[in-house]
């Protein structure tokens, strides 16, 4: 008798394009592990949705934790609807829980230049842009201790304190250094500021050097923010993986992507890297209540993020088929979406995806 590896998504679709879009993302899961003979099941939830919020007065039941906790990763569409839930309702109600109660201290973002996107860099073509950015997700410079002193007065003194943690450093820097060293290149980039942040700034370098010794085979730099936004404009070929602290990673994680075209294909994953809670994996873009309804959005980002829960589930053959059928199906104008000039729907840009994965 042979076992069949089986993985347990928790699903929520969310709000707006979100809906039109996680039908797609599992319609090439389901393809793909066909293909790969690795079982996945479902359970749909529907809170963490503005429709649950204005039912139920919550974004999410109080034992929300119990229903999703045991799953193995949690695919996520889009959440918010502004116009009847205020956004920091809406994300402070459902991501930013996740985020926390399942210490999902790495937000990982591919930034890779695909085939049929036009990058907003001159000259530049699918091949020269692949990299990650992981960002730290959980501590440093979004932390809120601090304060006003004297408010209202001439004397006003505001101040806000970063703050890090040697665990809390070493355990991002682990996952990036191992993300560097199963890749091609096996080059890490690490974002700082010591020229200017002269206390926690430092201590962020110095965790890294002090690391880099157990990656031998891994070659690692260092850039000043500043002069990294300007690098990954001019040279985004440097790069192979890009760690940074949570303020850094946040301009560098939509910096990247935007180097690389359209918000409708980024991927994005929050991810508990020991596998004691479940990962998040969704699309960079947001519920676009502009289109939702149309079925013209683009899925490429769902689809993209299934990819990277794959990859995170051990799969990671499939998850490669899955970033290879999508290079194919951009490169083909009829499949395209609307956003990129095309004249597909979404369901026809999911389905050749699906189709290109068999
Ligand atoms: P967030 O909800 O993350 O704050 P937002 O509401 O500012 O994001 P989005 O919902 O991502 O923004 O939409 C921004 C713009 O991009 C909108 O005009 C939307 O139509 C477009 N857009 C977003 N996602 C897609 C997609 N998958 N396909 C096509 N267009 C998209
Ligand atoms: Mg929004």
């Amino acid at each position: 008798m042979s076992t069949v590896r089986r993985h347990r998504i928790a699903v929520i679709a969310g709000d707006g394009i979100g809906k039109e879009v996680v039908p797609e993302g599992l319609r090439v899961l389901e393809a793909v592990s066909r293909r790969y003979g690795f079982g996945l099941e479902y359970d749909h939830f529907d809170f963490a949705s503005c429709e649950y919020y204005l039912r139920h007065g919550a974004m999410m039941p109080a034992d929300w934790k119990q229903q999703i906790g045991s799953h193995d990763a949690i695919f996520f569409g889009a959440v918010g609807w502004p116009e009847t839930v205020p956004d920091h309702i809406s994300l402070w109600g459902s991501l930013i829980q996740f985020r926390r109660e399942f210490d999902q201290y790495v937000n990982l973002r591919p930034v890779k230049l695909m085939p049929g996107v036009p990058s907003p860099l001159a000259g530049r073509k699918p091949g020269d842009i692949d990299f990650y950015v992981v960002r730290e997700n959980t501590e440093g410079e979004y932390s809120s201790i601090g304060g006003r002193m004297f408010p209202g007065t001439d004397r006003e003194i505001v101040m806000q304190e970063t703050v890090m943690t040697r665990v809390g450093i070493d355990r991002v820097l682990k996952y990036a250094f191992e993300l560097a060293q199963r890749r091609e290149k096996k080059h890490l980039t690490s974002a700082t500021k010591s020229n200017g942040i002269s206390i926690t700034m430092p201590y962020w370098d110095e965790r890294v050097e002090a690391m880099a010794p157990q990656y031998a085979d891994v070659r690692w730099d260092k850039y000043h923010i500043d002069i990294l936004t300007a690098h990954f404009v001019q040279h985004p070929d440097w790069f192979d993986v890009v760690v940074a602290s949570n303020l850094f990673g946040d301009i560098l994680s939509d910096l990247g992507p935007a180097c690389t075209g359209t918000i409708g294909i980024a991927p994005a994953a929050n991810i508990n890297p020991e596998r004691v809670f479940p990962s998040l994996f969704e699309p960079v873009h947001g519920s676009a209540p502009d289109i939702a309804g149309k079925w013209i959005a683009n899925p490429v980002g769902q689809i993209w993020s299934a990819a990277l829960m794959l990859d995170h589930l051990g799969e990671r053959e499939a998850a490669a088929a899955i970033v290879s059928a999508i290079e194919r199906v951009l490169a083909e104008p009829a499949l395209r979406t609307r956003d990129l000039g095309g004249p597909a729907g979404t369901i026809a840009c999911g389905q050749a995806i699906a189709d290109a994965v068999e």
